[in-house]
């Protein structure tokens, strides 16, 4: 199936996962996600957050149960489909060797130079950006090294926006982000909140705030699900 513009409800039901060794990463995971909701995954490293946001775009495959997106099991669904319509802004976020433009619009020539700026405005990165020399065509190096953590943060925010998915999945940076910086990435994750269904693997007390729901993983099992109030 080839899944164009979804409307970002996702079901995981009974989902058991492993790498390898039939070493269970995750065990029994089951939770929904309405459209426009956002979840924050918390819990301890190892416990299996990233994992589950890798599985939504078919990363690895799962050995047991379903995930369900606008109810179509996506085993059914293509791997380029799921990168196409879901926004990853993921740990090693994935900046290459080339300009700006080149690494909000991926290369595709439907996503112009203006939709760039209008999402890199949206996300508060224009401001950085604009200071740089050529702006939108500064180079960008192998992996984004000549940028700070949360400023390729921002840039995969861009990316993100610029494509209008309904689902973005998200793993937090924790790495060191000076103070503006990091009002700026809280101040877009509250705004792309409202436009789409998102899956956080969340570190900051204020992601966690704003969610709608909250997921604590423990050793690859949902130990707690709730609201910040409820938990
Ligand atoms: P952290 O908070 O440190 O990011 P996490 O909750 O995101 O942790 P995962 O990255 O999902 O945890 O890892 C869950 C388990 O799966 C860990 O035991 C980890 O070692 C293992 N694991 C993760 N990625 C792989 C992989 N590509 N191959 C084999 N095992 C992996
Ligand atoms: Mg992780």
């Amino acid at each position: 199936i080839n899944l164009e513009s979804f409307k970002g409800h996702i079901e995981f039901k009974n989902v058991w996962f492993y790498y390898e060794n039939e070493n269970w990463i995750l065990k029994d995971v089951s939770f929904e996600v309405k459209p426009s909701e956002t979840v924050a995954f918390v819990g301890s490293t190892g416990s299996g957050k990233s994992t589950i946001l890798g599985l939504i775009v078919r990363n690895y495959d799962i050995q047991k149960g379903q995930i369900l997106i606008d109810g179509i099991d996506i085993k059914h669904i293509t791997r380029s489909s799921l990168r196409r319509q879901i926004g990853q802004m993921l740990q090693d976020v994935f900046l290459f060797s080339g300009s700006i433009y080149e690494n909000i619009n991926l290369k595709d020539e439907n996503i112009t130079l203006e939709d760039a700026k209008k999402a890199s405005e949206y996300v508060g990165a224009d401001t950085f950006i604009n200071e740089l020399e050529g702006q939108y065509d500064y180079k960008v190096l192998e992996r984004g090294n000549n940028f700070s953590s949360g400023q390729r943060q921002l840039i995969s925010f861009a990316r993100a926006v610029a494509y209008k998915p309904s689902l973005m999945i998200l793993d937090e940076a924790t790495a060191n982000i000076d103070s503006e910086t990091e009002n700026l990435i809280q101040e877009s994750l509250k705004k792309m909140m409202n436009i789409s269904t998102m899956l956080i693997v969340a570190h900051r007390l204020s992601t966690i705030q704003h969610s709608d729901k909250i997921i604590v993983m423990q050793k690859g099992e949902i130990k707690e699900m709730g609201n910040h109030q409820q938990l």
